[in-house]
C-alpha cells in the first residue's frame, strides 16, 4: 500500500507550498536550509571576521513559513527577536556534490523571506555550545514571499536587497556583496546534504539587523523579486 493510500492513526500532515507567481501550480517545499554569516559587514557587526569561515549552515522547518504578507506573531521565550532580510534560493533539481559550473543549473527561482531570530536565545546557544533551533526554528520564523521563476528574472547575483522597520531603512545592502555566490552556497551544501527538488536555501543576511516589537511593519525589498511585508503582532 502506497502512502498516500495508507490509513493514519491520527490526522496526517499536509506538506508546505509556496505559490509561483503567474502560475497556477505551487512550489512544494521540502526543506529550508539556511546559511549564516553571508555578508561581511554582518558578520563584522555579530563580532566575526567574514575572511575566515567556511559556509555554515542551520535549518528551519518547512511549516514555520508565514506567506501571503501574513503576520509575525511576536513568539514566547524571548525579548530580543531580530529581523534578518534574506534572499531566497528554490531548488528545482536536486544532487550531491553538484560542481559549482552546474550549480545554477538546479534553481528554480528566486524569493525574498525573512530569517526571523530570537538573539538573545541563540546566543545563549553559541556561548553553550548548544544546537541554534531554539533560536531559529520557532513557529513563524520564516515568512516568505512567492516564487519568481528563473524564466521570468534569470538568475540573481547583484541588485539591492533592503530592509525598512516602519519606513526607516535598517538593512541595504547588495547581492553582489554575499561572501557565498549562489552556486558556492548550492556547491558546498550539496557536498553535505542530498539536496532535493522542493528544498529552500536561504542565503544570509546583510549588516543592519535589529530588534522588532509589537505593532512594527517590516517591509523587505529585493531587487529583481520584489517585496515583503509582515506586521508584528
Ligand atoms: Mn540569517
Amino acid at each position: 500500500m502506497s502512502s498516500l493510500e495508507a490509513e493514519f492513526v491520527i490526522p496526517a500532515i499536509q506538506g508546505v507550498s509556496v505559490a509561483v507567481r503567474g502560475k497556477a501550480a505551487r512550489f512544494p517545499v521540502r526543506r529550508i536550509y539556511c546559511v549564516g554569516r553571508n555578508y561581511a559587514e554582518h558578520t563584522r557587526e555579530m563580532g566575526h571576521d567574514p575572511d575566515r569561515e567556511l559556509p555554515f549552515f542551520f535549518q528551519k522547518n518547512p511549516d514555520n513559513l508565514v506567506l501571503d504578507n501574513g503576520d509575525f506573531p511576536y513568539p514566547s521565550a524571548s525579548n530580543n527577536v531580530h529581523f534578518e532580510v534574506e534572499m531566497v534560493v528554490a531548488i528545482g533539481t536536486g544532487g550531491t556534490d553538484i560542481p559549482l559550473e552546474k550549480a545554477l543549473n538546479h534553481v528554480y527561482g528566486y524569493a525574498l523571506g525573512l530569517d526571523m531570530t530570537r538573539r538573545d536565545l541563540q546566543g545563549e546557544a553559541k556561548k553553550t555550545g548548544r544546537p541554534w533551533e531554539i533560536g531559529k526554528a520557532f513557529e513563524h520564523s520564516a515568512p516568505m514571499t512567492d516564487i519568481v521563476t528563473v524564466e521570468q528574472i534569470g538568475h540573481l547575483s547583484s541588485g539591492e536587497i533592503s530592509l525598512k522597520l516602519n519606513g526607516e531603512t535598517k538593512q541595504n545592502s547588495d547581492l553582489n556583496q554575499l561572501i557565498w555566490s549562489v552556486p558556492e552556497i548550492i556547491a558546498h551544501l550539496s557536498a553535505i546534504f542530498e539536496l532535493k527538488a522542493g528544498d529552500l536555501i536561504m542565503t544570509g543576511t546583510p549588516a543592519g539587523v535589529g530588534a522588532v516589537k509589537r505593532g512594527d511593519v517590516m517591509e523587505g525589498h529585493c531587487a529583481g523579486i520584489g517585496s515583503i511585508t509582515a506586521k508584528v503582532v
